[in-house]
């Protein structure tokens, strides 16, 4: 049997917990090639909506199509800008996952692990998203020179495709990493209100509570080999500390220069718009500014919806 030459590190969270700077620092490390939300690449080849957030722009301020990492990768892996398909396309309707956010406060886990196998099966793409990723992913190894790779794509959905279409060269970390729900919520609200959205707290919160439950499930059907929790305040407050037992986790030697905040350049995709100033070097800034927000209504919505399951990642008040 051939054992995995490869590893892809797949940062599990919800949006805005902190997954671009996780992966930027691991980025750094000499052995790691950091990718970014990889699951939209098809997105900036192919002018999609969520690419033009960016001018379909990867991280080293090149359009992805003129970029030289990526036009490498993609003449490399033989595929067309059409044909990057990489993202896992739901069966289920936007609507009814909505409307299913609730059932997560109270659902049992077993029934939890029971909608993740329907979700892969009801996934209209995945094997085919999976093999084009692991397609591209081998190639941006030989382009990069590196043996793992870290993708910030965050969703569910992709991570079940990628584990149930691993290729047996490929090896999987998962690492789960999530915040505070206040200050998560906080910050999908205020990103939604600057986008000209109205953006709801307690709707945030029970977003919130679905993938960190689906995340969790899934983590105990991996186990510790392949299954890392990581808090963001945690990373924030030591930094050293965690890169360290990440690094451990990965199967590859922490490195000082995660830490030193050097200009950086990358090539990966999506993310935080932050990552723009990360040519200056990365800054680790604790983000609690949900802290003067905090209003009677989100009190409550946050108290009746997450803090049960906050209390459960040692979130204790
Ligand atoms: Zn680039």
């Amino acid at each position: 049997m051939q054992l995995p030459a490869k590893t892809l590190v797949y940062i599990a969270s919800t949006n805005r917990s902190g997954s671009t700077l996780l992966g930027s620092l691991l980025g750094i490390h000499s052995g790691l090639s950091m990718v970014g939300e990889f699951h939209h690449l098809h997105s900036y080849l192919n002018q999609g909506a969520y690419g033009r957030i960016y001018d379909y722009r990867c991280s080293c301020r090149e359009k992805v199509s003129d970029c030289p990492f990526w036009r490498a990768v993609l003449d490399a892996a033989g595929l067309t800008d059409r044909t990057a398909l990489t993202r896992v396309r739901s069966g289920t309707s936007s609507v009814r996952r909505n409307l299913a956010y609730p059932w997560y406060c109270v659902a049992g886990e077993a029934r939890i692990a029971k909608d993740l196998r329907r979700e892969l099966a009801r996934s209209v793409n995945a094997r085919q998203a999976a093999d084009t990723c692991y397609r591209i992913l081998d190639k941006a190894c030989e382009t990069s020179g590196r043996q793992v790779v870290v993708d910030t794509s965050k969703r569910v959905e992709q991570a079940l495709a990628l584990i149930h279409f691993k290729p047996s060269d490929w090896a999987i970390r998962i690492v789960h990493l999530l915040r505070d729900p206040r200050g998560n919520a906080d910050s999908l609200v205020r990103r939604a209100r600057e986008n000209g959205a109205k953006g709801s707290f307690s709707g945030a919160c029970l977003y919130w509570v679905r993938e960190n439950r689906r995340f969790l499930v899934l983590g105990r059907q991996l186990g510790a080999e392949e299954y890392f929790l990581l808090r963001y305040e945690d990373l924030c407050s030591k930094p050293e500390q965690h890169l360290r037992a990440i690094c451990s986790f990965i199967g590859i030697a922490y490195e000082p220069r995660m830490l030193e905040g050097n200009p950086v350049v990358m090539h990966d995709i999506g993310g935080s718009p932050r990552k723009l100033d990360y040519d200056q070097g990365i800054q680790i800034r604790l983000d609690e500014r949900w802290q003067g927000s905090m209003t009677p209504c989100r009190k409550l919505a946050y108290a009746v919806i997450a803090r049960r399951l906050a209390r459960r990642f040692g979130y204790q008040y």
